[in-house]
C-alpha cells in the first residue's frame, strides 16, 4: 500500500470514529477486515497486531492512532 493511501485510510478511520482508547496505552482500531489492537509502549512506540504491521513495521492502524492522539486534547500526566 503506498504511503499516501495508507495515510488517507488512517484519516478515514479517525474521522469515522473507528479508534477506541481502551486504556494502558492500548487502542482498538476497527479496520476493513477486523478489529486490531494498537499498543503503545512506555517510550511511545506503537505496534499493531495486523499482518501489514508485522511485514512493514507500519500500518494504517498505527497511523490512525498517531493522528487520533494528535487531534484530541492532551491529557495531563497524573
Ligand atoms: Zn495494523
Amino acid at each position: 500500500m503506498p504511503l499516501d493511501v495508507m495515510v488517507e485510510k488512517a484519516f478515514r478511520l479517525v474521522r469515522d470514529g473507528k479508534i477506541e482508547e481502551i486504556g494502558e496505552g492500548r487502542f482498538n482500531v476497527v479496520g476493513d477486515h477486523g478489529t486490531y489492537t494498537v499498543q503503545m509502549s512506555p517510550i511511545g512506540r506503537l505496534t499493531c497486531n495486523c499482518q501489514g504491521f508485522s511485514r512493514r513495521k507500519m500500518c494504517s492502524h498505527v497511523a490512525a492512532v498517531i493522528i487520533y492522539r494528535d487531534l484530541k486534547p492532551s491529557k495531563p500526566i497524573s
